[in-house]
């Protein structure tokens, strides 16, 4: 026994298992996927990829005169954020405002994510907003997209804000009009629109990316992303009936948390599925259950938000023994909570590297019974094998299902790993190629996410420019730069909804209400007090940004866990840079976050942002 094994062994008398190995595979298999590209791999979607993003296979095009309007506010976006933004402001009162979105509904994600079997891995209690003002009861613990888009479209009615939206519209450029002390937001419907306050809604996943294969561009069948999925093309609808596919070879390449959920209908319809995976996702029970009417229908006053911090409060490790959500998100926290409890390490004060451990063998002990799966629910021993996740829970998006392993099994279709040369090889006019064989398809869907993690300025197709002609992306270019992730100096009256330099969290619905509730106290302020300007003074943004850097780097900093995992957006495919550390979230959670932000509005003194 080496030293490390022996301290391991006294530490966790009972383990089944090699920490030491399973600590050099996670090494290994991670190694093998790194590329030296990292990021720049991807294809972005412009000039002849636009399509892929352009096209809105939903609704048909709309003809309407330009328009002249001179306004309070505009909130770019209708997805959850600026969704939620507009809702708060109607409920201070604010009514003369626009939302600008390009889609032909609300609903951002969930309009143009329409996949068969979408579905949101987060608790439908914590996540869809405004359960208890709208009065609505989700039908299942976790809601398929079309009940979320269904409740988007039920926002915007219980706040009239459909008055309010201009849909099929894009913003190509907000500028900062100084003479007048307003912006001027272009659209290319060459709307003219003047507006006091402009608030950026875009979303963090609004831009789908394309694998830089080599020879995609010479394929001459069918393709399509899942974001704009084409049932012209495959028949059906979300709960699948994928009919057209009967008679048609299909290559589905990616495998995270989109594919997890759609690839079980394209199995059962397609006359052949090659699935090509590069990294599998770690595939926990989805277990998914009927709403109890009863129990919904005592839930007292407040309980959502109750809800919503309790959960957050649990993956943050903060509190464990009373987990109302108590699913595959808080499973982990929970049991290294117990670990720590239970401990038989003596009785002096733990310490960060204690910490530290058990929250590895918990996580290692979480992922065996995630590999386990495999070998139950999948025949082929060989898929199974290739089907196992050799990294940590949190490393990629956990995903959730109960039939994506068993597809596996079925005769037609084929799970093609693509690990050893780090992705498909290429493409052909008429076939995928890997590992040297042709597979020759008649379409191919790209389950290939969005830029989440790229260039702020490469995910929002319109510039910023704010006083003296800075343009937002410069002021950006080494980082984020804001006070709260919300607003930057330079740019009066403008705010963002998002999830740099503030607090992070899986369940993204409540992170931006609490944002819009913030943004619409400010605004509402700043017209209450008679003043026409707001900017964050630079000393404030620079405060917050050594803030978050200083953070990030302290205790058990995130970047260093991310450092070792397998590549993915997550840690910018394995790519360490600086701008990651300024660009990361405040550290302390979203409870915190918000407790700051709550202190902040009380102290009544607008700290950090001068008014004109
Ligand atoms: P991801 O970025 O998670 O997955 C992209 C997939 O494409 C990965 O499996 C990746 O492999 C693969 N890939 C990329 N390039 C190649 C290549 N050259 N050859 C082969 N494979 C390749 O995108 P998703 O759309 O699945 O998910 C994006 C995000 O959307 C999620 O992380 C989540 O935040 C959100 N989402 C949320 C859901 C919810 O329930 N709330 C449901 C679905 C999505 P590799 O892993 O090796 O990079």
């Amino acid at each position: 026994m080496t030293p490390e094994q022996e301290r391991l062994h006294n530490m966790f008398p009972d383990l089944d298992f090699d920490p030491q190995a399973l600590r050099e595979k996670y090494r290994s298999e991670r190694d093998k996927r790194l590329r030296d590209d990292g990021e720049s791999q991807y294809l972005e979607i412009a000039d002849e990829f636009a399509h892929y993003a352009e096209d809105d296979p939903y609704v048909e095009d709309i003809e309407r005169d330009p328009l002249d309007l001179k306004l309070d506010v505009v909130i770019v976006g209708a997805g959850f954020s600026g969704l939620m933004t507009a809702a708060r402001l109607k409920e201070k009162g604010i009514d003369n405002f626009k939302v600008i979105e390009s889609g032909g509904d609300f609903g951002g994600t969930w309009y143009w994510n329409r996949y068969p079997g979408a579905q949101c891995d987060i608790e439908s209690y914590c996540y869809l907003p405004l359960l208890e003002e709208t009065g609505f009861m989700p039908q299942d613990k976790y809601s398929f997209a079309p009940e979320i888009f269904k409740h988007t479209q039920r926002i915007g009615k219980y706040f009239n804000l459909y008055e309010n939206t201009l849909f099929q519209t894009r913003v190509t450029k907000v500028q900062w009009i100084e003479a007048d002390q307003e912006w001027e937001v272009s659209t290319h419907r060459n709307d003219r629109i003047r507006a006091q306050f402009v608030i950026q809604a875009t979303g963090p996943a609004n831009r789908p990316k394309l694998p830089g294969i080599p020879g995609i561009k010479s394929y001459q069948g069918h393709t399509f992303h899942t974001s704009r999925w084409d049932y012209k093309y495959t028949g059906g609808d979300h709960s699948g009936n994928l009919t057209n596919l009967a008679n048609k070879r299909v290559a589905v390449i990616g495998t995270g948390a989109t594919a997890i959920q759609c690839v079980p209908f394209l199995g059962k319809h397609a006359e052949k599925l090659y699935v090509f995976q590069r990294t599998p996702s770690p595939v926990d029970l989805r277990g998914n259950s009927k709403t109890d009417k009863d129990w919904y229908s005592a839930l007292e006053p407040g309980w959502q938000r109750d809800r919503r911090e309790n959960f957050a409060s649990v993956l943050a490790g903060q509190e464990f023994a009373r987990d109302l959500v108590a699913d595959g998100w808080t499973d982990i926290a929970r049991r290294i909570g117990l670990s720590l409890m239970n401990r038989n390490s003596g009785s002096g004060d733990l310490d960060m590297e204690e910490i530290m451990l058990r929250s590895e063998i918990a996580d290692f002990q979480k992922m065996n019974e995630i590999r386990a799966r495999c070998d139950t629910d999948v025949s082929n021993p060989l898929a199974a094998e290739n089907l196992k996740p050799w990294y940590r829970q949190f490393c990629k998006r956990p995903t959730f299902n109960d039939e994506y392993l068993k597809t596996f099994s079925l005769p037609n279709v084929e799970l093609i790993d693509v690990s050893e040369s780090k992705g498909v090889e290429r493409i052909t006019q008429n076939a995928v190629i890997a590992n040297g064989i042709e597979y020759e398809v008649d379409c191919i869907i790209y389950a290939t996410g969005f830029e989440i993690t790229t260039s702020a300025h490469r995910r929002v197709d319109f510039d910023t420019v704010g006083r003296n002609g800075l343009s937002l992306y410069q002021h950006w270019n080494d980082g984020f730069r804001t006070l709260h992730g919300l607003s930057s100096h330079g740019f009066p009256n403008w705010f963002t909804i998002g999830i740099n330099q503030n607090g992070l969290s899986p369940n993204m619905t409540a992170m931006f209400d609490d944002q819009a509730v913030h943004v619409s106290y400010v605004i509402n302020e700043v017209k209450k007090r008679g003043k026409k300007v707001a900017e964050v003074t630079a000393e404030a943004e620079q405060q917050w940004v050594d803030h978050i850097i200083e953070l990030a780097g302290s205790g058990m900093a995130a970047s260093s866990f991310l450092q070792d995992c397998t590549p993915g957006y997550y840690n910018r495919e394995g790519q360490s840079a600086n701008s990651s550390t300024q660009n990361s979230p405040y550290v302390p959670g979203i409870n915190a976050f918000n407790d700051l932000l709550r202190g902040w509005r009380e102290k009544d003194d607008l700290e950090g942002i001068s008014l004109r």
